[in-house]
């Protein structure tokens, strides 16, 4: 069963090794385990992680340790990641060794907003207008050309709203500067959006693309809250934002699959945010509501299969649960159109994501 059936094929009974140990891999891997495939996670610190529980072996080193990841290269058949702000230098040393994706230029592009804008607009995308800053007074000047409110963001590791910081009127630019800690910023104009959509891209190693339904999220505190599938949304922003995100996956030349996240703007139209060549949070939605989920259809695309169907099933509604909204456990399960997903993390503390609820509803149209 193991032995590649053609170029780039991997038969189940391969086993599929994946850089980060945290629910994404998890999810990915029991998607992995229904096909027949084995996962074998590497992370810095696996113990007792969501991925670990569920993986058929687990590597726990550091993301420079050449001899843990040159044993992880000779031990997989091809490698994805549910992080992707894994080093660029250790996926390039991986990938000399055993095939990566998304591949090491994949990620230097999605570890940086700077290089993420400048990527989009490069293909005529729209993105919300910016300025690079590396002090206080860079971001008093981009403040000046692009106008008084602002999001003050660093350029790398920021995520759920982490390192960032609105600017109005009265705000000064070198305590904004300062409270995001970052050598490198970026200060992007303030979109006044209707909603936050994303789509979810997948490409095979073929290069042929599936992209999932638009869909619309909702935050809370900076964290995603909710994710309601299909986005309601024009079908010509719809259309937009798949062929948005398609080009861009194409651009990249990502294999796997790539999650962009966009501003709907009040005349209709999409300004990229950032993307993530990884599963996403906003694609939960499609282990219960779709006919192919985001996860296997990542195993798809890394070992080479045909991808599978993107077409919504059921309409969707994704809340994830974070921190005590897990002890809701009893009720969402006696809930009949509720699918609960829960992660095996043993303290719920706040701000964490313990799992997610999916409920589904048939499809108006
Ligand atoms: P991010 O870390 O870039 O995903 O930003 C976190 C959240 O902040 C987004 O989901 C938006 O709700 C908000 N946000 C980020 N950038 C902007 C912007 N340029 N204009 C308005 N809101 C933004």
């Amino acid at each position: 069963m193991s032995r590649p059936d053609a170029m780039d094929t991997l038969a189940p009974g391969s086993t599929i090794g994946m850089l980060g140990a945290g629910q994404l891999g998890r999810m990915t891997a029991l998607a992995a385990a229904n096909l027949g495939y084995r996962t074998h996670v590497f992370a810095p610190d696996a113990e007792g992680s969501p991925c670990g529980q569920v993986a058929d072996a687990m590597t726990v080193a550091d993301w420079t340790d050449r001899h843990a990841l040159a044993a992880f290269a000779g031990a997989v058949d091809v490698v994805t990641l549910e992080w992707e702000n894994v080093p660029v230098d250790t996926v390039g040393f991986l990938a000399s060794l055993v095939p990566v994706h998304p591949g090491a230029k994949v990620l230097a592009v999605a570890q940086d907003r700077i290089q993420e804008k400048s990527f989009a607009n490069a293909l005529g995308i729209a993105t919300a207008p910016w300025r690079a800053a590396s002090s206080a007074g860079d971001v008093a000047a981009a403040v000046a050309a692009i106008g008084p409110r602002c999001i003050l963001k660093s350029t790398r590791l920021g995520y759920d709203g982490k390192g960032q910081a609105v600017i109005g009127p009265g705000t000064d630019p070198a305590e904004a500067w300062h409270s995001i800690g970052s050598e490198a910023g970026i200060v992007e104009g303030f979109v006044d959006f209707t909603c936050e959509v994303s789509v979810i891209v997948a490409r095979g190693v073929d290069g042929r693309t599936a992209a999932y339904p638009v869909v619309e999220n909702r935050h809370k505190n900076g964290i995603l809250d909710r994710t309601l599938a299909p986005a309601r949304v024009s079908s010509g922003t719809a259309a937009e934002a798949g062929r948005v995100a398609t080009t861009l996956a194409e651009a990249l030349g990502v294999v796997g699959l790539l999650a962009v996240e966009m501003f709907v703007t009040p005349d209709g139209h999409v300004l990229v945010n950032e993307m993530a060549p990884r599963p996403h949070n906003s694609g939960h939605w499609t282990m219960d509501a779709c006919a192919t989920s985001q996860f296997e259809q990542l195993v798809r695309a890394v070992c080479g299969l045909p991808l599978g169907s993107t077409e919504l099933r059921f309409e969707a509604e994704m809340e994830n649960l974070i921190g005590d909204d897990v002890l809701r456990w009893r009720q969402i399960v006696a809930e009949p159109n509720a699918h609960l997903h829960l992660y095996g993390k043993a303290e719920a503390r706040p701000g964490r994501k313990m799992g997610h609820v999916n409920r589904v509803f048939p499809r108006r149209s």
